[in-house]
């Protein structure tokens, strides 16, 4: 049984980086005003998520570990509609604790209608809940991930080297991170500060935390909406008829580039995803501005009537497919194109 558990595990948890997403996604589901993030060894020795939100009572943290528990799914009719958080499967929590040694260190916030306000901490190891016991903490929630698959050892074996892993953990968390302005995130690695964002709740502020100053300081707005979407008739510029309602955000200055794609973040109804036709439409927007094997950066938010993303049969994997992926094309194409017009560029 203990076996199966763990290969289960394995479609959950991936990589230390798999590790980090869904604990960052349940702090922003549990309203964290701040979430850092700490990984020691690219993640593989060690993972700490810690958050100042809703926090958890002995009871919900001791269901929290449990298979197949989730607080976020009141009736059917979330599941059918697809609920508005982030998680709601009730597995992640699980999972992890199921192929590593898990600390949960927890206090739920004063505001809240529990019976009891006191700190709690509970140890899982390999699926077991070895101790729960009080304890003095602030509120929020602090997880804790040591040697993850230390008791499967054909993971840990498969896992890269710390540079690649980190690389994973902090795409993972740079997303978060820039579809987050409101909340302040951070990332640390091997005890030195890969970035911090402020809070503030300004998306060039949050670019410029994550990318650097002369990043966000070339970085242009990106506004377009299609006609008949919203009540808006605002500053947005239109957006040609197809599958896309909205497309926001900013993207960089044609000479402010890197050598690889990696810099293009694409966010459908603020979920991240990865979807190559937007790169592609991305870089087609710049045509001859573009150096050779120069990618530039963007940030890209896009407003999707429910129904016409085909989101991976897979819920964890990112790579979504449009049913028009041609009229998404054009339509990102377009809407970076006039925000570089817009800027004489
Ligand atoms: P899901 O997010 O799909 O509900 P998880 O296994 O990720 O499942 O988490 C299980 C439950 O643990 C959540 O429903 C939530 O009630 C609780 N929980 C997990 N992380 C936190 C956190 N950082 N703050 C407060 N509650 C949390
Ligand atoms: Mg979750």
């Amino acid at each position: 049984e203990a076996t199966v558990e763990r290969i289960a595990a394995g479609e959950v948890v991936e990589r230390p980086s798999s590790v980090v997403k869904e604990l960052v996604e349940n702090s922003l589901d549990a309203e964290a005003t701040r979430v850092d993030v700490t990984v020691e060894r690219g993640g593989k020795d060690g993972i700490t998520v810690a958050d100042d939100g809703i926090g958890m009572t002995e009871t919900e943290v001791t269901r929290a570990v449990e298979e197949h528990t989730t607080s976020k799914i009141r009736d059917i009719d979330d599941l059918e509609s697809g609920v508005g958080t982030l998680g709601f499967r009730g597995e992640a929590l699980h999972a992890v604790g199921a192929v590593s040694r898990l600390t949960i260190t927890t206090r739920p916030r004063s505001d809240r209608d529990v019976d009891s306000h006191r700190g709690t901490k509970l140890t899982v190891e390999g699926g077991e809940v070895t101790s729960v016991e009080p304890a003095g903490c602030p509120e929020g929630t602090t997880i804790e991930v040591d040697d993850l698959f230390y008791n499967v050892p054909a993971r840990r074996k498969y896992l890269k080297q710390d540079g690649t892993e980190f690389a994973h953990v902090n795409t993972v968390v740079t997303s978060y991170a820039l579809a987050n302005p409101d909340i302040a995130v951070s990332l640390t690695h091997d005890g030195r500060e890969t970035f911090a964002t402020t809070g503030q709740n300004d998306r060039r502020e949050a670019v410029m935390s994550v990318y650097g100053r002369e990043v966000a300081q070339s970085m242009v707005d990106v506004a377009a909406e299609s006609e008949g979407s919203g009540e808006s008739g605002g500053d947005e510029d239109d957006l040609p008829d197809g599958p896309l309602d909205g497309v926001s955000g900013l993207v960089s200055h044609p000479e402010t580039t890197r050598s690889t794609r990696e810099y293009c973040s694409t966010y459908v109804n603020g979920r991240y995803v990865t979807a190559s036709a937007v790169r592609d439409a991305v870089i087609e927007a710049y045509g001859h501005q573009l150096a050779p094997d120069r990618y530039p950066f963007a940030v890209l938010f896009l407003d999707v009537p429910a129904g016409d993303v085909d989101v991976n049969v897979h819920p964890r994997k990112l790579e979504v497919r449009f049913a028009d992926e041609e009229g998404v094309r054009e339509q990102i194409a377009a809407a970076v194109e006039s925000a570089l017009l817009d800027e004489g560029l």
